[in-house]
């Protein structure tokens, strides 16, 4: 096995357990590369405790102290950027450039919980003669994050950089699929000063997912991965009464007009829709095209051959999500839609190896069927299109989505793209743009069935998740000018 067996982290330690394993296998070859615990209650028992022992020191530490080690960990991370990015591109099979990217948003998440200090600053206030009113962010205790396995080291930086800047321990959860660049993370915020029980990370499936929304010590859960499960973790967690913010799936709608840039549309929406092989919650899924925009889609289906399966083009996580894609394809194929690129007959370049979990860009048009397009989310390199009358009309059908996570417009008529902005029931609008990810200091999150809870997952507004707001009035002497309060 190219790494060592995964193990889970508890208390600054990475301690194996005796629970059953899983083999870790590379997309990018079938190989097994490690294998990962399928951990159990206990396990987050442990891991619970670990953090609760840690939390008196660490939230009594001022968020200045606490954002010196986050500093460091930046440094580290910073140095090792290749490294990162190899065990990303092995575990996941997204390329080296798309791994090294991954590394980098994750340094830029961290820089923003390096200015918690500066922002999570409480207000002060004399209310009423001689009466002063302070608020203040206090920390939750132990708090948990679960992850999916698209972003195996950027999606636990949205949580955990800023869960524990604001003086919280955290036991995080990694993909089963993905957990091998986790355990470098841990040895980085090692090296970098991390008091030992602030991170915990327990290895496994649905049972540790479990654990965490039942555990009474653990005070709030983030969770990102598929709707399906999103609602299962929401509703579990709130019903033990915890915090909980859950990002689900997606199905993002680009509304294309006819007076599009033509070259500038075609190559970012093939990049949208390509990139990490169409597994990212941003990526580009359905063109609603208004009137007639068969240039746009013309060049596009040039565009998308230019992603060739290996080098360009990265596999689909596991054997049975490719199965799946096959199967939808098919059906859609079956229901009467034309494949106008058909990713199932691909060819592909010499890096890609023959037992990869490959799949070619895939475009499905549905404009001409009576069934129509299903509104359930397909998460790979396939983009499909059907057709609207008029922007209300387009709006109207993004709007009868399920999901809410991006939605774009793609014009060159502002008033156009307003429109879209303003109507479209979706958390993240992209104007000409085809993954319309906000950067830091802006939050990430979706509507709708993207996104069950308040709030968004990055950014100020995650700052108000991770903490709870302590009220402090005080006076200190008795006035000789009173009010009603005084
Ligand atoms: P997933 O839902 O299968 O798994 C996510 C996590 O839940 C994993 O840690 C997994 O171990 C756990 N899990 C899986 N099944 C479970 C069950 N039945 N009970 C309890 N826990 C369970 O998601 P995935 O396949 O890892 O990731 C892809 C999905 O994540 C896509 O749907 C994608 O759109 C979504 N995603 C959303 C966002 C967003 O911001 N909204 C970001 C990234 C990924």
């Amino acid at each position: 096995m190219k790494y060592p067996e995964v193990q889970n982290y508890i208390n600054g330690q990475f301690v194996s357990c005796n629970n059953k394993r899983m083999d870790v296998d590379s997309p990018l070859t079938g190989a097994v590369i490690s294998t990962v615990p399928l951990s159990a209650y206990n396990d987050v028992d442990e891991a619970v405790k670990s953090a609760k022992a840690a939390f008196p020191a660490w939230s009594g530490m001022t968020s200045k102290m606490r954002s010196q080690i986050l500093y460091t960990y930046r440094m580290i991370v910073e140095q090792n950027v290749e490294i990162l990015a190899s065990i990303i591109h092995d575990e996941n099979g997204k390329t080296m450039d798309e791994a090294i990217a991954e590394v980098r948003k994750s340094i830029e998440l961290t820089e923003f919980a390096c200015s918690v200090p500066q922002i999570a600053v409480g207000e002060v206030l004399e209310v009423s003669v001689g009466v002063e009113c302070r608020t203040e962010y206090a920390p939750l205790g132990v708090v948990a994050c679960i992850n999916p396995f698209n972003f195996p080291h950027m999606v636990p930086h949205w949580t955990l950089p800023n869960a524990i800047a604001m003086g919280n321990c955290m036991v995080l959860k990694p993909s089963e699929l993905t957990p091998v660049s986790s355990m470098k993370m841990a040895e980085m915020f090692k090296q970098a000063g991390l008091p030992d029980g602030v991170l915990n990370i327990v290895n496994g499936a649905k049972e540790v997912v479990e654990a965490i929304c039942d555990h009474p010590d653990i005070k709030a859960v983030s969770f990102v991965g598929s709707t399906p499960v999103a609602q299962l973790v929401y509703r579990r967690a709130a019903s033990n009464l915890k915090r909980c913010l859950a990002l689900g799936g997606a199905k993002n709608h680009l509304i294309v007009l006819p007076d599009a840039n033509l070259d500038l549309s075609a190559s970012d929406i093939a990049a949208s829709m390509c990139g990490s092989a169409g597994q990212r919650c941003m990526a580009a899924s359905v063109m609603i095209a208004v009137g007639n925009v068969n240039p746009i889609i013309d060049k596009l289906c040039l565009e998308v051959s230019k992603y060739i399966p290996g080098t360009k083009m990265p596999p689909i996580i596991s054997r049975k999500s490719r199965e799946n894609l096959i199967r939808y394809i098919d059906e859609a194929e079956a229901k009467g839609a034309k494949l106008l690129v058909d990713g199932r007959k691909f060819s592909s370049d010499e890096h890609a190896d023959p037992n990869g979990y490959y799949l070619g860009p895939t475009i499905i048009d549905w404009r001409e069927t009576v069934t129509g397009m299903p509104d359930s989310e397909v998460f790979g390199p396939v983009f499909e299109i059907i057709q609207a009358g008029s922007v209300e009309e387009a709006l109207s059908i993004q709007h009868k989505s399920p999901f809410g996570n991006a939605a774009s417009a793609f014009t060159q008529n502002g008033a156009i793209a307003k429109m879209v902005a303003q109507n479209a029931s979706a958390g993240m609008i992209g104007i000409n743009i085809g993954v319309p990810v906000p950067r830091e200091p802006f939050s990430f999150g979706g509507w709708n069935a993207s996104k069950f809870g308040a709030g968004d997952i990055t950014g100020k507004s995650s700052l108000g998740f991770w903490s709870q707001l302590k009220k402090v009035t005080s006076k200190w002497a008795k006035q000789e000018i009173t009010d009603w309060m005084s």
